[in-house]
């Protein structure tokens, strides 16, 4: 049975060598050089979506639109929401506020003059906002976003803001903060939105996950992915630790099939439709 109420379904459009846990074997300088697998990813993501009928929120990096312009073209041609996810992957608290100003301003632009949409919403690198680097909350808001979806009220050794909002809230006078979901049990805010955790449970768990939050509480709820996580053919990367192997190459030739299991049985738009009453 299809749970009648719309979430919000979001892509942070990176490859493979610009996510966090992987900086030291892939320094920006070398980006150039490493074969490109978001585009075939994303257009793949596209199929599906199409197949599907379902619109989302690509939040895209600077750096991929300028390299496939006319990807940018086809998200936005689809009908999909684009967004901003920074142009270079810098984590907020690794900038300063004038460094981050820069970045973000001239993603934004890019994807602007790529996609001839206006671009309203935006999600940090590594959910890095936190008590820490909130003044990013002013910059985001002075650049004209309308939202932004950059925390994650958990307990994670990379990221996290457990006591922060769970629901949508005003951060700043016209800004709307958009943290991810997470399902409260125990007293615990647990992680049911995606990423790593959608390929650590099996699908079961992740479905009943989010029909107890769709039970339980009014606001919709939030899924995001990236399109390496739908490419289990992408090149191995050497000299990672433990754990950072574990993380990213978990059940990647499961995704795919998963993905389209949450497709059927839940409702999913991009974050402008979903929120929209809140924006
Ligand atoms: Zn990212």
């Amino acid at each position: 049975m299809t749970h009648r109420q719309f979430n919000a379904l979001t892509i942070d459009v990176e490859d493979y060598f610009q996510v966090a846990a992987f900086s030291k074997q892939y320094p920006k300088e070398t980006w150039d050089l490493q074969e490109l697998r978001v585009e075939k990813s994303t257009r793949r993501i596209l199929s599906i979506f199409e197949k599907h009928q379902v619109k989302a929120t690509f939040f895209t990096l600077g750096w991929v639109a300028q390299k496939c312009p006319d990807l940018i073209k086809e998200i936005v041609d689809q009908g999909h929401e684009l967004g901003c996810h920074g142009y270079w992957h810098n984590k907020i608290n690794e900038q300063t506020p004038q460094q981050f100003r820069e970045d973000l301003s001239l993603a934004k632009q890019i994807l602007e003059q790529t996609s001839g949409v206006e671009v309203c919403g935006y999600r940090a690198p590594s959910f890095s906002i936190n008590k820490e680097s909130s003044w990013a909350f002013d910059i985001i808001n002075e650049l004209g976003f309308s939202y932004s979806s950059s925390t994650y009220p958990i307990n994670h050794d990379h990221y996290g803001t457990p006591d922060w909002p769970r629901f949508p809230y005003l951060v700043r006078d016209s800004l709307l903060e958009i943290p991810v979901s997470t399902l409260r049990l125990c007293g615990k805010n647990l992680p049911i939105s995606g990423g790593g955790y959608f390929r650590l449970y099996p699908y079961l768990l992740s479905r009943w996950a989010l029909r107890r939050y769709l039970l339980a509480e009014s606001s919709p709820s939030l899924f995001y992915f990236h399109p390496w996580e739908i490419d289990p053919l992408q090149p191995r990367t050497e000299n990672i630790s433990a754990k950072s192997k574990f993380r990213h190459y978990l059940n990647l030739s499961k995704f795919e099939q998963r993905l389209e299991c949450l497709l059927v049985d839940f409702n999913w738009s991009t974050m402008r439709d979903v929120y929209q009453k809140y924006l």
